[in-house]
């Protein structure tokens, strides 16, 4: 295990312990979030060491990087997400109509799949050997590391769904980012949200936490917080609001042991009624410019 000694937002060295979660979906170990006392920073510490980290991805459960329709969740889920597909291409093209577009952490390519059909020059860069065959198999450029991308090959989008809490190398990758986005390009990072209402009623068992695959929870301060330092600005920010459900739904599961169908869908709904603002929603995007 790895102890995290500088806050990864404002490099603050004081932390107090606010939650102990446990792996659900894998290792079923207890892990501990602490939040900064300087900058109200959420995130996980300890964490596992690199090469163990890898591990902790291993499960049938796990269905953000398989194509596999099993069980209710999953399946629910993949409906869910082709719609979504078609609304996150509609808010990248709001702010950038057409170029070169990275997916970072593709998964098995789905979303790129959409963007290359919008008229999207698209690119994706995913570590996991068996999603990025799958990208790949359909045609999209897939690059398995964020080191072997061309260094002359800049984008007018790069996206992050779900996947910037899931990032080791936070500032290098945050680097690159702001080298290889063109000067009017647009920076789109979707996260979970654990001050939305969803969150505070499930508390360690929120399924979002999902340590220790998240390293960091965010919300609207913090994330711009840490942005502001590789000179992107916050310019606007979008509810995800299938989140909340599909959420409350594995965190019921969590709490009690079954999923609680009405009781997931009502808490799903209460969050979305109670989030008054888009970022107050279980899982919020957000939209950077260069500053
Ligand atoms: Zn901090």
């Amino acid at each position: 295990m790895i102890s995290i000694n500088n806050c990864p937002v404002c490099n603050a060295t004081s932390f107090k312990p606010v939650l102990t979660c446990k792996d659900y979906t894998v290792s079923k170990e207890d892990f501990t979030i602490v939040v900064c006392q300087s900058c109200d920073f959420k995130f996980t510490n300890p964490i596992p060491a690199n090469e163990i980290l890898g591990s902790y991805y291993k499960s049938e459960d796990y269905i953000s990087h398989s194509n596999t329709k099993k069980g209710m969740i999953s399946r629910l889920y993949h409906a869910v997400r082709n719609y979504t597909l078609k609304k996150k291409i509609q808010l990248v093209s709001m702010h950038v109509s057409r170029g070169r577009i990275l997916d970072y952490g593709c998964g098995t390519g789905m979303f790129l799949k959409v963007c290359q059909d919008n008229g999207w020059k698209s690119f994706g860069m995913e570590p996991d050997e068996g999603a990025a065959k799958i990208g790949s198999g359909m045609g999209l450029t897939v690059f398995s590391n964020k080191t072997i991308i061309n260094p002359e090959l800049k984008f007018d989008a790069i996206t992050l769904w779900h996947v910037l809490e899931h990032v080791t190398d936070l500032d290098d990758t945050l680097n690159f980012f702001k080298a290889k986005l063109n000067p009017n390009g647009v920076l789109i990072i979707a996260v979970p949200n654990h001050t939305s209402f969803d969150a505070q009623y499930y508390k360690e068992f929120w399924a979002a936490y999902d340590v220790p695959r998240h390293l960091y929870h965010f919300h609207k301060e913090t994330i711009e917080k840490l942005l502001e330092r590789f000179d992107f600005n916050l310019v606007e920010t979008k509810p995800m609001k299938f989140d909340s459900f599909y959420v409350s739904m594995l965190s019921e599961k969590y709490k009690t042991g079954s999923i609680k169908y009405l009781n997931a869908f009502i808490t799903g709904l209460r969050s979305n009624i109670k989030a008054k603002t888009p970022d107050n929603y279980s899982s919020v995007i957000y939209v950077f410019k260069k500053a």
